[in-house]
């Protein structure tokens, strides 16, 4: 079925240069299903209900509150199960290679996937951040060797993997690393820190960026001299230490390393070559974010279920009423952000300024939605895990912590808006960005 929805409007407009400066902003969402992409998501539908009951019945649905919490070993057991299914099932990877055991998923398919998925309200992945971002960049970058050696391994959950870029001067600014990585016969010797790494207690390997020219920064070219290493966490010299987080868990670390020798085999892609090798891998990261929509419009729904059966009574207030009503206005706005930067990549053309408008927008509404769970739900919603009271196992005011990291991880919201500010509108006085 054709989808246009043209967002100018057809009156007379004035506001011609406000207009000028949003002109990427009025693409219409311009695109159509085709059969393939029809039979793609009723494949995927038909699988979930041949699947999914059975594997929720065995692995306990209760333990949904520990499903998101990553760290938790019972959360990880329960996700390397799911995707090991989905990976038997041809579901796991769909937008590799089939080559690689993926199903070649155009634009359109991923966007019906991750839909599909959050309708279905799925477990999460094992090796979300290989599946999604480390094993593409090995598939496009690594040698014949290094997908042999690693591909299979993410796909089917046997290891478990990490992205080592943050260090505690480079977050935002992550051309400032400085976590080095010296050339030494056939091995190099990594010297430094990084910090948030998610999970690296939990992985075997990690994709890492470390720089292989120390003198880069000094010379004002900290975008050169990056080099991406996968790295096995278990070499000596290599320290992780699990940070705990606002909501309790242990789920980041810090990584520490001290002459850790790792051999030069397991570097992905040409020495200098890292920044590129980066940039496809948050590009992936940003694309996800598409999907991550219908993962709020799903909550808003489960919320409001939770709602009537523990607080009925709140349903009726006018103010509550008008909450769940903008944040409902807003997932569908956010939605059709995601479809009108779908229906540009399709023209071949930049899903430019989209992904920043929809970081922000996802980053907003999953920190609104979270707080309005807790408001909803009374003096229960504010029970955290553990408590027999507390609202579904204490799910909701664990996220109500949690999605503060929405507004950082990413590309924190100032940093987006500074972006949108300079390249989306070049508002004026702005300092150019490098
Ligand atoms: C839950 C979570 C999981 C994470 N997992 C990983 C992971 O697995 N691997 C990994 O490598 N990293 C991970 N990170 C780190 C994440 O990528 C960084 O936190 C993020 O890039 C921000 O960097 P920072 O924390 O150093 O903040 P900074 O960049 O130091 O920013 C601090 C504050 O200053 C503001 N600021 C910075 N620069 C500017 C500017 N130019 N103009 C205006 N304001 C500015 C920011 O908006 C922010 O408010 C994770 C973070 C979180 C929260």
């Amino acid at each position: 079925m054709p989808l246009v929805i043209h967002s100018s409007s057809t009156k007379p407009d004035t506001n011609v240069s406000l207009r000028a400066h949003l002109g990427a902003m009025v693409a219409p969402v311009d695109f159509a299903y085709t059969k393939e992409d029809e039979e793609f998501r009723h494949e995927l539908s038909s699988w979930l209900d041949d699947n999914l009951p059975a594997f929720l019945a065995k692995h306990d649905a209760g333990i949904d509150d520990d499903d998101r919490q990553m760290a938790g070993e019972r959360s990880q057991e329960r996700r390397r199960a799911w995707q090991r299914l989905l990976a038997e099932g041809g579901w796991a990877a769909v937008h590799w290679p089939a080559e690689w055991g993926g199903r070649d998923a155009t634009p359109t398919q991923r966007l019906i996937y991750t839909e599909v998925m959050a309708h279905y309200r799925t477990p999460g992945m094992f090796n979300a951040n290989g599946i999604w971002q480390i094993g593409p960049m090995i598939i496009r970058w690594g040698s014949d060797e290094q997908k042999r050696r690693w591909i299979p391994s993410i796909l089917h959950a046997e290891e478990h993997w990490c992205q080592g870029f943050s260090e505690p001067d480079a977050g935002n600014d992550l051309a400032n690393l400085r976590t080095t990585a010296i050339r030494d016969g056939d091995d190099y010797v990594v010297n430094g820190q990084k910090i948030w790494i998610s999970t690296a207690h939990l992985a075997k390997w990690g994709l890492f960026l470390l720089r292989t020219d120390p003198t880069a920064i000094a010379r004002g070219a900290k975008h050169e001299g990056i080099t991406a290493f996968i790295v096995d966490l278990e070499t000596p010299g290599i320290e992780r230490r699990p940070i705990r987080d606002i909501a309790g868990e242990e789920m980041f670390n810090e990584v520490f390393f001290t002459d850790a020798r790792i051999p030069a085999t397991s570097r992905l892609g040409e020495e200098g070559q890292g920044w590129i090798v980066a940039m496809g891998t948050l590009g992936h990261e940003r694309v996800g974010i598409a999907g991550q929509v219908s993962i709020l419009a799903a909550d808003l729904d489960a919320m409001i279920q939770t709602a009537r059966s523990v607080n009925p009574a709140v349903l009726d207030e006018p103010e509550i009423r008008e909450r769940v009503a903008r944040v409902y206005t807003q997932i569908q706005l956010a939605k059709l952000l995601g479809y009108r930067a779908l229906s540009k990549v399709l023209k071949g053309e930049k899903n430019w300024p989209e992904v920043p408008f929809a970081k922000l927008q996802w980053s907003y509404l999953s920190q609104s939605l979270a707080e309005l769970a807790v408001d909803m739900f009374g003096p229960l919603g504010a029970l955290a895990r553990g408590g027999p009271d507390a609202v579904d196992r204490g799910r909701w005011a664990r996220l109500y912590s949690f999605q503060r990291y929405s507004t950082i991880a990413g590309g924190s919201t100032e940093v987006q808006k500074n972006i949108i500010a300079d390249r989306a509108i070049q508002l004026p006085g702005m300092a150019r960005l490098g």
